[in-house]
């Protein structure tokens, strides 16, 4: 297609991921929205690394200049303060679009900016990948699936949301930033890629974003209870961040548009999780329940059966091997620690 005519006039080959050593490959202009943030600055680290030019684009909402504080003065890295709700013009040959907050307590913070975000701001990066023929990658989410009836979720499933809850700003914002993706696509013949990432966790995430993962461990390093919402039998699985950028980036890369599911089978109670956390960090922390939240999904796996097979990914670091990963990166937030190079 267009799409497809442009990277090679460019002399870019499109599907390929691997070069042979030896080869030089054309160095890539990307551009992470959402790049000072969580997941965002691990996938730019990455693209740096493999001689891509990089402009992060970010209101740093959640996001935090220190996650990137490492790539200022490289030539091959910008960073651009700016609201994806605002149009933007840029010159570039991927997108990939993360802004967006993912954590329920920011999300729920300012619901109708949520919905603005996913919806306006999902509508204007596609314009710019239509304006520009870059390709496109959307960071979508399991919460596509709701209070999901089926388990393990396969990406066939279409979901159980409640349009008018208090999560709807971000599942149902995230299923019309999917709608627009694929109509772009569809429609204007755009190259475009669709994530469904699971529960991610991993070092930078904001220590107090209200995340389980994030909460247990800081819990747990102040002495302080592991708070336990419900009856703690919901279920989440939890994958390492490095894992979630290397499907990012095969997504990217690969020729198939998707959705893609993105996530660790390995599924933990929340009871189960706070077991782990106490292994990990201290046998004696203590457990309080707390009223769970509206709308909390009662279990959430992912069927990866789909990624395997066109992706060739699926993850490899357990919860019982990134965890420790995460604690020592936090212990050194919380205690002012000397960095070992994730700050
Ligand atoms: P994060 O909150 O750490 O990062 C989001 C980034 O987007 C932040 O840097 C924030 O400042 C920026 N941002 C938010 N609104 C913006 C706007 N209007 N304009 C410009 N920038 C804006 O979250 P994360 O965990 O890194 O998540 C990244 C993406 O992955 C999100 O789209 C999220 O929905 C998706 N996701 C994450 C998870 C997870 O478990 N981490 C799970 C499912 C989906
Ligand atoms: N847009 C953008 N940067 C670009 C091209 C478009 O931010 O380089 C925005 C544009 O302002 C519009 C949205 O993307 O709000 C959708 O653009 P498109 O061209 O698809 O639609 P139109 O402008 O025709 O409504
Ligand atoms: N949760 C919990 N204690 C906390 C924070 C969250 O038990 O301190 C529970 C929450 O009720 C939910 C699960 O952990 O059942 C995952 O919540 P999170 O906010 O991390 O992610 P999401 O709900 O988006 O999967």
């Amino acid at each position: 297609n267009t799409n497809n005519r442009r990277y090679e006039r460019r002399g870019v080959k499109p599907m390929t991921m691997s070069v042979p050593l030896g080869v030089k490959r054309k160095s890539l202009r990307i551009v992470v929205t959402g790049g000072a943030g969580f997941v965002g600055s691990h996938l730019v680290d990455r693209l740096i690394d493999r001689g891509d030019s990089v402009i992060v684009v970010d209101n740093f909402f959640t996001g935090r200049k220190e996650n990137l504080a490492h790539h200022f003065g490289n030539p091959r890295f910008e960073l651009i303060r700016h609201d994806v709700v605002e149009p933007i013009l840029l010159e570039v040959d991927q997108i990939y679009h993360l802004a967006c907050p993912a954590s329920p307590v920011h999300y729920k913070f300012n619901p109708v900016k949520t919905i603005k975000t996913n919806v306006v701001g999902t509508l204007n990066m596609l314009g710019l990948a239509k304006r520009v023929g870059a390709r496109f990658l959307l960071t979508s989410t399991s919460e596509v699936y709701g209070d999901p009836l089926q388990h393990p979720q396969a990406e066939t499933y279409w979901g159980n949301v409640n349009p008018i809850g208090v999560r709807s700003c971000y599942d149902e914002g995230k299923r019309t930033a999917e709608t627009l993706t694929m109509d772009y696509h569809r429609g204007l013949g755009i190259e475009v890629r669709i994530a469904r990432i699971f529960n991610t966790y991993g070092p930078r995430m904001c220590i107090d974003d209200g995340r389980v993962v994030s909460n247990f461990v800081a819990q747990a390093l102040r002495k302080e209870p592991l708070t336990v919402y419900g009856d703690g039998k919901q279920t989440r699985s939890f994958q390492y961040v490095s894992d979630l950028v290397e499907g990012l980036m095969r997504l990217m890369e690969g020729e198939h548009v998707g959705p893609f599911n993105l996530g660790n089978p390995g599924e933990f109670t929340m009871l189960e999780l706070a077991e782990v956390v106490q292994e990990t960090i201290d046998r004696n922390a203590k457990i309080e329940f707390r009223p769970n939240t509206e709308d909390d999904p009662h279990k959430r796996k992912p069927d990866i059966s789909k990624a395997k097979e066109l992706l060739g990914w699926e993850p490899t670091v357990s919860l019982r091997k990134g965890l420790p990963l995460m604690v020592s990166d936090f212990r050194q937030r919380i205690f002012g620690e000397q960095k070992d190079g994730f700050g």
